[in-house]
């Protein structure tokens, strides 16, 4: 077993699991992280893949277990780099297909879809067959994945819960995994972990929420109703739209990623429309209050999501007014509680109700949402019945996984031994019934900006660096030859002083700058990256001195000489990585600066699901 990622992480995402064999590997899901405001520009983090581009000639197959973004965020730009046969159910694989088309390659994969109430298997190398198994959660067609190998059963339970009584009518087939498990036997269970921390189980399901719907446009028969919800949330569109439907309301999507995932369900025959119930955004709001509901984006405060273009007044065809009641069918997700209360308190001074899942002792109106990911009485019955010699936490923090270890040594009684806590990275070997860890592959991750591009490392500290201390650029315009400045020091500030209330530090540094101007230059022939080094790291001491701050420094030297051309060397990067703005060189010439078209960017990912920020940043890990 060889977790590329989603072990240990910061926050719940970027999932892959690789699983070995001779020649014969394949990989369970492809996932991405959003690593949140601690990465100032960041998208979202892909895995770093190094260990399967060396090894891809024996990769056979990638299996998919749901069409949730942190197990299939990361196709479009890995699917390519490790061309093999891909395999899900029906939905995930549409989810897959969606994502594929904003690739930037033309590589189309071969999709085999797969039944999982058939429990179809299929053959992949010499070393492994596949059956994928129904499990609930928070998306429709999600999956584990039961890997059959010459060591013996391996299951991927992907993410789960237990549901009596799901929209789709299709349970979770725990009857198969244990037909499975006392015909065969399980080797080794991974399972994994987001809510394994939370006590008992889950009191209530899909349908106790519609109830609570009905209650809401009981309650409210003459307001615009606005409900909000995570867009992979497919069976909750389902019953909104059958509650609007009995309630003789109509129903308007709104938000980007929404739109594209009810598109992807509808294609797929996943939701079930009640005739004449869907309308367009712009038609709905020539409806009479009574009849409007709409469903949303930015259940988690997303800055630029639906509801927040509402709550500051900014969205294109809604104005919030007294009488409409905005629902949160979400609980916000750990660190978004903030954005959450400012989308809130941004609703209610636009002067709506708001109804949030959780307060129902304020509104008389709940439950309103129900988390995708079983809890820890769940967890204690899942590996019981599957009684499996080995034991592996996946998809959760450190801590997570801790505490879904001790769980299953303390509940399910499998021996300390048998269970492997990992970060991603950390290979599990089994052979001949022993288990083992046996060292560790590369892994690391990738981080995309909004327009899916790469963001190095250094650019992002670059970034973080600016935000905390700002940025001070000095230019020095000196005569060649004689050195002499032929201009004051121009001094531009961003986000470190304002440079008016600073005069007695301008002051310093002017005259500073005179000084080593002419020391340096005086009639000698000059390095100007070693003056400008000196420059920028006696800057910075003096800054320091006399700020406590520790502002990015850029020097920029224009030497000026013969027929008075400048000749600007500012635009030289230098040996810290910095970018400097380009200078006006005059290599243009007078011809006039066409603007090149711009170009088209893909919409930036955005969360779909509950389980992508991190509870708690107790360590860092370097990307
Ligand atoms: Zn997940
Ligand atoms: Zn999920």
């Amino acid at each position: 077993m060889i977790p590329i990622g989603g072990l240990g992480e910061m926050g719940i995402g970027k999932n892959m699991m690789a699983i070995e064999y001779d020649n014969d590997i394949i990989v369970i899901d492809m996932g991405f992280l959003f690593p949140g405001s601690d990465y100032p520009g960041i998208n979202y983090i892909v895995p770093d893949i190094t260990y399967l581009l060396e090894n891809k000639h024996k990769i056979r197959g990638i299996i998919f277990t749901h069409g949730h973004l942190d197990h299939i965020g990361a196709v479009r730009h890995l699917l390519h780099q490790l061309p093999a046969p891909v395999y899900g159910s029906k939905f995930t694989l549409a989810m897959v297909q969606k994502n594929m088309q904003e690739a930037t390659t033309e590589y189309a994969p071969d999709y085999h879809v797969m039944d999982p109430e058939a429990h179809e298997q299929v053959f992949l190398g010499d070393n492994f067959s596949i059956e994928l198994v129904r499990v609930n959660h928070s998306i429709p067609d999600a999956t584990a994945v039961v890997v059959r190998t010459p060591e013996g059963v391996v299951v991927d339970t992907g993410d789960w819960r237990f549901e009596d009584n799901p929209v789709d009518g299709v349970k979770f087939d725990l009857d198969r995994l244990t037909e499975i498990a006392t015909k065969e036997g399980i080797t080794l269970l991974m399972n994994e972990s987001t809510n394994c921390e939370s006590d008992g189980t889950h009191t209530h399901g899909e349908f106790d929420i519609q109830q609570s719907m009905g209650q809401v446009m009981e309650k409210y028969p003459n307001s615009r109703l606005i409900i909000s919800a995570c867009s992979s949330q497919i069976h909750r569109m389902q019953i909104i739209l059958d509650e609007a439907k009995k309630h003789g309301r109509k129903v308007a999507f709104a938000g980007y990623s929404m739109i594209q995932n009810v598109e992807v369900a509808l294609r797929t025959g996943t939701i079930t429309v009640p005739k004449d119930v869907i309308v367009k955004m712009e038609d709905i709001i020539k409806l009479p209050d009574s009849k409007v509901t709409i469903i949303c984006t930015g259940s988690q405060g997303e800055f630029s999501a639906v509801l927040n273009r509402m709550a500051n007044g900014s969205h294109k065809y809604i104005k919030i007014k007294n009488s409409d009641q905005i629902v949160f069918s979400s609980n916000p997700i750990p660190g978004n509680e903030k954005y959450v209360t400012r989308t809130v308190d941004g609703l209610m001074r636009e002067g709506s109700g708001v109804i949030q899942n959780g307060k129902t002792h304020l509104t008389g109106i709940g439950p309103l949402h129900l988390s995708g990911h079983g809890y820890y009485d769940d967890h204690v019955k899942l590996i019981n019945a599957l009684n499996p010699t080995f034991y592996m936490p996946i998809h959760g923090e450190f801590h997570m996984l801790v505490h879904n270890a001790e769980l299953a040594e303390k509940e399910a009684g499998i021996p300390r031994d048998n269970i492997f806590v990992c970060d991603s990275g950390d290979v599990v070997e089994i052979s001949q019934g022993q288990a083992r860890k046996a060292g560790r592959v590369p892994v690391g991750g990738v981080m995309y900006d909004d327009s899916g591009e790469i963001v190095s490392e250094v650019v992002l500290k670059d970034r973080i660096h600016m935000s905390n201390e700002g940025i001070f650029v000095v230019v020095l315009t000196v005569q060649k030859g004689s050195g002499r400045l032929l201009t004051s020091p121009d001094i531009i500030s961003r986000g470190f002083i304002y440079l008016r209330d600073s005069e007695e530090l301008m002051g310093i540094i002017r005259q500073y700058l005179k000084q080593k101007v002419a020391r340096t230059f005086n009639g000698r022939k000059v390095d100007l990256d070693v003056a400008k080094k000196e420059i920028k790291d006696e800057l910075t001491h003096v800054l320091y001195d006399q700020t406590r701050r520790t502002p990015i420094v850029i020097p920029v030297i224009n030497e000026i000489g013969g027929g008075g051309k400048p000749q600007n060397n500012g635009d030289r990067g230098n040996a810290q990585g910095e970018q400097q703005n380009r200078g006006q060189g005059n290599q243009g010439g007078n011809r006039p600066f066409k603007r090149p078209a711009p170009k088209s960017f893909p919409a930036p990912a955005v969360p779909d699901s509950e389980a992508i920020e991190p509870k708690v940043r107790s360590y860092t890990r370097g990307y």
